[in-house]
């Protein structure tokens, strides 16, 4: 099994991220009356709290500038704003708040997997991956935007970086392959734990937004569409504070179709890409597999999907789990390859190999079967990218994000 092959052959180190100098090595235990972090909140939303503390609304880009783009993680730290202010402010109880890496799990190929730490007091952390040589589901798109934010220049070796982001602690969609199902839903997460992820993640890799080639996965714990929102609001601050392009963004949905025709209706320049998480040839397997199947069956999902207005060259991912003896066989590949095609949409298909959790009784495809599937949806025309396991030996991989420590003791 799995797990006993992980006790066996621990690679993986667990430290406290050093990201708060006052913080390290301290536990996470919260003022359970923590209030409003300010981390979050968006440039305008500042300027309004600096407004209500008898301060001009400039202190407030002073704010966002010190937290988005420069990533001080403290009040007392940010040095454009005056330090008795600082100190009255403090004192009236504002904190900056950001989430706070508190455990990191290193995968033998690279991949780090993150406990992070939220904003409520909630000692329950969420999950984040960062896998520096990228996603090939993701990066295996040729419509990667080139310039606006790069300036062509990137760094060797964290070029292709992709970060993978929850949304939600938990998941209430029940998918019966995923083990994030098995923990429920939690909670929603908030806008300033869902892009703190991401900064927690810039710093902790010195990561130079505008020099880095780095995309965001939104495909972690979570159904990013029950949770929409907050889900946009981080997106928001992604882009219009931190300076990220929403190309290099792809988010992730089971097939929530109220989500997918609310995102069908976000501006251009703030909507990142899409991905659906189609995992079957057609109605029967996917309800099986996946509950809300019965909600919102594949072609009411495909109908929402239609209306997100693509950009030029862009497609929409169909994400397919292969589960060995269920999903994968050429027949189903040639069925996956008529209802893409059927569908009319400039679509690409993430083949995603089955990882296995534990309780989870289905088998990993074996490797032939897994490319006479992408070969058969390729020769039918339809483009299909294999998305290659990270940090298996650390539980990073899709579907794997379960809240674990069960790696650390190993
Ligand atoms: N909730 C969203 C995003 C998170 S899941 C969604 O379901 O789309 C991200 C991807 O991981 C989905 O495509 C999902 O089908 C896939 N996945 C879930 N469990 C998996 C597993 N055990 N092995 C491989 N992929 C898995
Ligand atoms: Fe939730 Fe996605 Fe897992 Fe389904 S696959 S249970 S939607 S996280």
């Amino acid at each position: 099994m799995l797990t006993e092959a992980m006790s066996r052959d621990s690679h993986q180190f667990v430290r406290l991220d050093s990201g708060d100098p006052a913080g390290e090595g301290q536990t996470s235990l919260r003022n359970p009356l923590f209030g409003d972090p300010l981390f979050g909140l968006d440039a305008k939303t500042l300027a309004a709290r600096m407004g209500q503390a008898g301060e001009p609304a400039w202190r407030g880009e002073q704010l966002a500038e010190a937290m988005y783009r420069q990533r001080v993680a403290e009040l007392s730290a940010i040095t454009t704003l005056p330090k008795p202010l600082r100190e009255r402010l403090a004192g009236e109880g504002w904190e900056v708040g950001r989430p706070r890496i508190v455990q990191v799990f290193r995968s033998v190929d690279g991949t780090e997997r993150y406990l992070v730490e939220g904003q409520s007091g909630d000692p329950q952390t969420v999950e984040t991956v960062w896998m520096p040589e990228g996603d090939d589901g993701e990066s295996g798109d040729e419509v990667e935007p080139e310039g606006r934010h790069d300036g062509g220049r990137t760094t060797p070796g964290r070029s292709r970086a992709t970060i993978c982001v929850s949304s939600q602690v938990g998941c209430a969609v029940n998918c019966q392959f995923c083990l994030t199902a098995k923990l429920g839903f939690q909670r929603n997460l908030s806008a300033g734990e869902i892009a703190g992820q991401v900064i927690a993640v810039f710093d902790r890799h010195g990561v130079e937004v505008g020099r880095d080639r780095v995309n965001l996965v939104f495909m972690g714990m979570g159904e990013p569409f029950l949770n929409y929102d907050n889900f946009m609001a981080a997106v928001r601050l992604l882009v219009e504070e931190v300076g990220l392009s929403p190309q290099r963004m792809t988010v992730s949905t089971s097939g929530i179709v109220p989500g997918i025709e609310r995102f069908a209706a976000e501006l251009p320049e703030v909507r990142p890409k899409l991905a659906i998480s189609l995992n079957a040839p057609n109605n029967t397997i996917r309800a099986e597999m996946m509950p809300i199947n019965r909600k919102w069956p594949i072609e009411v999902v495909v109908a929402a999907a239609r209306g997100v207005k693509l950009r030029p060259r862009e497609r929409i991912t169909f994400e397919y789990v292969l589960l060995g003896g269920v999903t994968d066989g050429a027949e189903r590949a040639r069925e996956v390859a008529r209802l893409i095609r059927r569908t009319g949409l400039p679509a690409k298909v993430n083949l995603i190999a089955w990882n296995p959790g534990p309780g989870i009784a289905y088998s990993t495809p074996n490797a032939d079967s897994v490319e006479e599937f992408r070969r058969t949806l390729a020769d039918a025309g339809v483009p299909a990218y294999l998305r290659r396991p990270r940090g298996l030996d650390i539980f990073a991989a899709c579907g794997q994000l379960k809240r674990t420590v069960e790696t650390e003791n190993a």
